[in-house]
């Protein structure tokens, strides 16, 4: 199955992402966490996206799209993408590609939240630095206070998440991302709008009741 999860930050992608993957054995390709990936190897790629990604703002459509096309050539089977597109640029671009790999999406998962509701989420979470999982500090804690889960040893606060950030974050978010949903909507694509503000098993029987539909 190939998916595309929308929504804004801290709308629960990452978080659905792992439980979809694992049900429908697809690969789980993060822009966010290929690009982070590339900082901490301190490779051209990350320099140039740092102090975009530092400011919460986008990183520029040439360097991403390149990116994201090269790591969906790589998989030769299903994926979800996580965070890209995030402009409508990317989208087409992402369309162009498919087409002529004679590829298809099968579906958008939008999640729909309030900016209200996100911002404790971003502000609240919590990431393991060497596996990359992620916590909340009130709504899915570590077994033990600030240490992963799988041993890794102690949990940050990403850089980007923190309150002052989190503002232009969601404000580039409305600017520039919201609107991919429109351009999805002219496409005439398969997109499945999920109320993301409900517990986390409860966002998931959701997505999967009508992922399964799709799969039937
Ligand atoms: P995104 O990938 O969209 O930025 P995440 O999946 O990282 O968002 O989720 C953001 C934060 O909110 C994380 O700390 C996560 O544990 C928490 N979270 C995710 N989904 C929910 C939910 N349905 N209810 C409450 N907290 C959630
Ligand atoms: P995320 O982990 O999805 O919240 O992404 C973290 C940051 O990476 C974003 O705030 C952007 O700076 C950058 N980023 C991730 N995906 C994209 C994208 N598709 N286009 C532009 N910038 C992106």
């Amino acid at each position: 199955m190939r998916l595309i999860l929308l929504g804004p930050p801290g709308a629960g992608k990452g978080t659905q992402c792992k439980r979809i993957i694992e049900r429908y054995k697809a690969a789980h390709l993060s822009s966010g966490d290929i690009l982070r990936a590339e900082r901490k190897a301190g490779s051209d790629l990350g320099q140039k996206a740092q102090s975009f990604m530092d400011s919460g703002g986008l990183v520029p459509d040439d360097v991403i799209i390149g990116m994201m096309i090269g790591a969906m050539t790589r998989q030769a089977g299903g994926y979800v993408l996580d965070g890209f597109p995030r402009t409508t640029v990317q989208g087409q671009e992402l369309d162009k590609a498919l087409a002529s790999a004679g590829e298809k999406i099968d579906a958008i998962v939008n999640l729909q939240i309030d900016d209200a509701v996100i911002e404790p989420r971003m502000t609240g979470r919590r990431s393991c630095p060497v596996c990359g999982a992620v916590y909340h500090i009130e709504n899915l804690k570590p077994k033990v206070d600030g240490q992963c889960d799988k041993g890794c040893g102690e949990l940050v606060q990403r850089p980007d998440d923190k309150p002052e950030v989190v503002e232009n974050r969601l404000k580039i978010y409305h600017e520039q991302t919201a609107e991919v949903v429109g351009y999805y909507e002219s496409t005439g694509a398969t997109i499945i709008n999920i109320n993301a503000d409900q517990d986390i098993d409860k966002v998931s029987a959701d997505v999967i009741e009508q992922l399964d539909k799709l799969d039937a």
